[in-house]
């Protein structure tokens, strides 16, 4: 079988068909990168809290019994056949997973680029770790350009981190924080995560612009233009780009309104034999890693059952943990469920010390399941 992409669904589902079948299988995962990185990783380069050299987890160190690691550019994707075409070669599969997450549009926000920064790839994290030690004064606005995007609470946190990392320089107090969100509350499902977000925006003098996406950036003007036509004038932006699927998916067929509808028990798309986990998808949690990851293990436990015999897997539900830098040393918690009930509900666990560990162990934890380390 082929595991297209290796992010936190293709890691998950490798690992588990690993652990389960050993040599009994014959996985390939392909990744154009050499590298993976933990989203959160990002903000934590992007305030000087690491470096990208602590955070890279080399593809090479995959050494899994039944799996083997390809480092190349997937060019073109057959569903119908289940052939996929790469920089390398063609590869034939009698199963096909299409994990290759959600890619960044950056063309759709003009002016993003050139006259912004964003801080969702790796490197536009680590251009603005460079930059932010120069910005000393003025209006620093964190915008976010589209939804869905990835990790929701994330931009919220960029807020708080800011806030901590002008504070502990000395110059928060020449500097503004304005944060343009396009969903109504911060975590949505969530009310009291929303809240405590909020009344932490309140304490700590950040606006808050909920409803709001930046639709263009004017270099010589230094100002945002919201949807609603509103200008807001910067001297720093850090932005959230629009979403979109890589471009390799859109152009293989697999895509309804930009993103891969599945069944939302099973991961199954309409081709046979062919699935798809994660941030490409449509599956109906948002785009984040905890969920990628649950929709990878309902994928491997029915590809083990349906190799040793045995029950199907409980449908995908949904549910997992998103851990929320709150700044100060504090790190909160939301745990979400998207699926199971009729609408998603959503249980906040309060800024703590003790929760930093936990989100400690989330990496660590991963890091010695998929790497070995
Ligand atoms: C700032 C930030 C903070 C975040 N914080 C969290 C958090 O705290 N918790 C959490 O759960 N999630 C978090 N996320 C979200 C999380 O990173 C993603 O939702 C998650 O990685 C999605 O997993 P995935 O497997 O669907 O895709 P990805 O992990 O994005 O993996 C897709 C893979 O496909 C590869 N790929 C793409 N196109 C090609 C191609 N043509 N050929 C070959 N390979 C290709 C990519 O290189 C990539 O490795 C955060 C994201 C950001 C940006």
């Amino acid at each position: 079988m082929a595991i297209l992409g290796a992010g936190f669904g293709g890691l998950e589902l490798a690992t588990t068909l690993s652990e389960a079948l050993g040599d009994d299988v014959d996985v390939t995962l392909i990744d154009k990168s050499d590298a993976f990185v933990f989203g959160y990783s990002k903000l934590d380069v992007m305030f000087g809290r690491t470096t990208l050299d602590a955070v890279r987890l080399p593809y090479r160190q995959i050494a899994r019994p039944g799996v083997r690691f390809l480092q190349q550019t997937i060019t073109a994707i057959d569903p119908e056949a289940r052939s996929v075409t790469t920089d390398g070669g063609v590869h034939e599969a009698d199963v096909l997973v299409v994990a290759l997450g959600a890619d960044y549009d950056f063309d759709a926000t003009p002016g993003l680029i050139d006259a912004g920064n964003e801080f969702y790839s790796v490197a536009g994290a680590q251009r603005l770790g460079e930059l932010l030690p120069t910005f000393t004064q003025g209006r620093a606005l964190i915008g976010v350009c589209g939804a869905p995007f990835k990790c929701p609470p994330a931009p919220s946190e960029t807020a708080l981190l800011l806030h901590d990392y002008l504070s502990t320089r000395g110059v928060r107090g020449d500097c503004e924080i304005t944060f343009v969100l396009p969903l109504g509350s911060p975590v949505p499902p969530s009310p009291e995560t929303s809240q405590a977000l909020v009344a932490a925006f309140a304490e700590r003098d950040i606006a808050f612009i909920p409803g709001r996406r930046v639709s263009s950036l004017d270099g010589d003007r230094r100002v945002a233009v919201l949807d609603d036509g509103a200008e807001m004038p910067y001297d720093l932006f850090l932005g959230v780009p629009k979403h979109r699927a890589p471009a390799v998916v859109i152009a293989s067929g697999l895509t309804e309104d930009g993103y891969v509808p599945v069944s939302a028990a099973t991961l199954e798309t309409r081709f046979p034999g062919v699935y798809a986990v994660g941030d490409v998808t449509t599956v109906g949690a948002p785009k984040a890693g905890v969920f990628a990851e649950g929709a990878a293990r309902v994928v491997a436990k029915s590809l083990i059952a349906n190799a040793r015999g045995g029950e199907q897997p409980a449908p995908f539900n949904g549910r997992g943990i998103c851990y929320i830098e709150f700044g100060a040393g504090r790190v909160g918690r939301v745990e979400v469920d998207f699926l199971s009930g009729p609408k998603p509900t959503g249980w906040f666990g309060a800024p703590s010390e003790a929760l930093v560990e936990e989100k400690r162990h989330f990496g660590s934890s991963r890091r010695a399941r998929w790497f070995g380390l």
